[in-house]
């Protein structure tokens, strides 16, 4: 991996997008980068803030960043995109990105502990990997995760992710987000040298 500053993540990030977005999301109708994008599309068309779109944007990047490779029906251990995703992105991006980032996995294990019918709006492949992922949180899990400051971002980005597997859904691409990723990376290393 290159060295990257704020002048190049942006550009790093897009072309990840351009260059392994056609991945498919094994177990879904879209692919990587639609996916990700569905999620960024449907955070701005509801007005959500630009950390949280470009949250969403950025939600699944740890597939690409990571030696991990992407999720496969066939696993039989979870492979922490997550961490990957969030680790890549820590030193640019808000801690409110990093932990929608870091925590989107955990918030659907959360999700599933504390409103029972969120597990039935799960995708079958959403099912699976949840299995891997530990299965709903305990209660003590759950008394640790509330206490994250920006529980109800991170909460809000995993539901984007859930909306984000449409086939055949027209939205922008990578570029028309671009400018917006620099915005917050620019606002969060404002006075940084
Ligand atoms: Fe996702």
């Amino acid at each position: 991996m290159p060295e990257l500053t704020r002048d190049t993540i942006v550009a790093f990030l897009g072309d990840i997008f351009a260059r392994r977005g056609g991945e498919e999301y094994l177990g879904e109708p879209v692919t990587m980068a639609q996916h990700m994008l569905q999620g960024a599309t449907f955070a701005q068309q509801q007005g959500f803030s630009e950390e949280i779109i470009v949250a969403a944007l950025l939600h699944d990047i740890g597939h690409f960043t990571s030696e991990f490779g992407t999720y496969n029906p066939d696993d039989t251990q979870d492979r922490h995109h997550e961490d990957a995703g969030a680790a890549v992105l820590g030193a640019f991006f808000p801690t409110l990105v990093t932990d929608c980032v870091r925590y989107h996995v955990a918030a659907k294990r959360y999700l599933c502990a504390t409103q029972p019918s969120y597990f039935e709006r799960l995708s079958d492949a959403s099912v699976h990997s949840l299995n891997l992922q530990g299965g709903p949180m305990s209660a003590a899990e759950v008394a640790a995760f509330s206490a994250n400051p920006n529980l109800a971002e991170i909460i809000q980005v995993r539901h984007l992710d859930e909306a984000g597997k449409v086939a055949d859904m027209e939205t922008p691409d990578f570029a028309h987000f671009a400018p917006m990723v620099q915005r917050v990376v620019d606002r969060h290393l404002k006075g940084t040298p």
